[in-house]
């Protein structure tokens, strides 16, 4: 897909993620790799009234290849970079700060999917990637641990990032994620999830 192309498809689906609750002007943002960098959500931007031609282009090593947008780059984008080297099967990139998964980003737990016959399947485990300070690559702590196997991860005292091939995809895992996490704390205030034995999982994988 082309950078023109792929920017209509950040448009519409930053609006879906602001109408779902899942980002908002100050915190999260949205990536695709393209056939010429990648393009990406700009930073303090109301993603309710994003146009293409607010959209960033970028080339492979962060540089901003449309500057008379006038848009200003997110510090965040060394995440989106990092999963798309990480994952070449990958070509949409969601940063979210929603309220169930911070809260086990901020309570420093992962999320355990061994209960939940759908998000056991699409994620295996979420796990928790450690502390990275935003503005600099250490955003990016513990990425290349997990991202290589997972589509979805919390980023600790921050929020969560998924991938997906496309951005529909991406947008699934991201609703889902954060529905897990929503699922995740309610049950853990029911006595706990009661968890699936690992014949009954590895025969879902088959499905
Ligand atoms: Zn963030």
């Amino acid at each position: 897909m082309n950078n023109q192309e792929a920017k209509k498809v950040i448009v519409q689906y930053a609006r879906r993620l602001d109408a779902a609750g899942m980002v908002t002007l100050f915190e999260g943002n949205i990536s695709m790799r393209t056939d010429e960098g990648f393009v990406i959500t700009p930073s303090a931007f109301d993603k309710a009234y994003i146009t293409p031609e607010d959209v960033i282009e970028m080339d492979a090593d962060g540089n901003v290849m449309n500057p008379q947008c006038g848009r200003k780059i997110s510090t965040e984008y060394r995440l989106h970079l990092t999963a798309f080297k990480l994952r070449p099967d990958m070509d949409a990139c969601i940063h979210f700060h929603s309220a169930y998964a911070t809260a086990f980003a901020v309570a420093g737990r992962s999320i355990e999917t061994r209960g939940d016959t759908t998000a056991v399947v699409l994620f295996g485990d979420i796990p928790l990637c450690r502390y990275g300070r935003q503005r600099t690559p250490q955003i990016a702590a513990d990425l290349e641990k997990y991202l290589p196997d997972h589509t979805g991860v919390l980023l600790e005292n921050h929020g969560a990032m998924v991938v997906g091939p496309d951005m529909g995809r991406a947008y699934a895992n991201a609703l889902i994620l954060e529905k897990t996490a929503k699922i995740a704390y309610i049950a853990g205030h029911m006595g706990g999830e009661k968890l699936l034995p690992q014949s009954e999982i590895d025969f879902l994988r088959t499905l």
